[in-house]
């Protein structure tokens, strides 16, 4: 009996990105909440969050700019 060929197993590409963790770098307060400016510790991208009440995580207000340094 003989089995049929089977392909190789494609390579699974190492996973470059990851969570970043978001360290703050500033805060200001502004009418609509504070503003966080955001660097990850590990890549040292930015980003811009809103925390709208005290008692709310802060979102993304904007996009992740920077270059990343993995
Ligand atoms: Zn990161």
């Amino acid at each position: 009996m003989t089995f049929p060929p089977t392909l190789p197993l494609p390579r699974i590409a190492p996973l470059r990105a990851h969570e970043h963790a978001w360290l703050v770098e500033s805060r200001h307060r502004t009418s609509d909440g504070t503003v966080l400016y955001v660097r990850c510790a590990s890549c040292a991208v930015r980003r811009v969050d809103l925390q709208a009440h005290p008692h709310v995580p802060p979102a993304a207000a904007s996009a992740v700019f920077g270059d990343a340094h993995v």
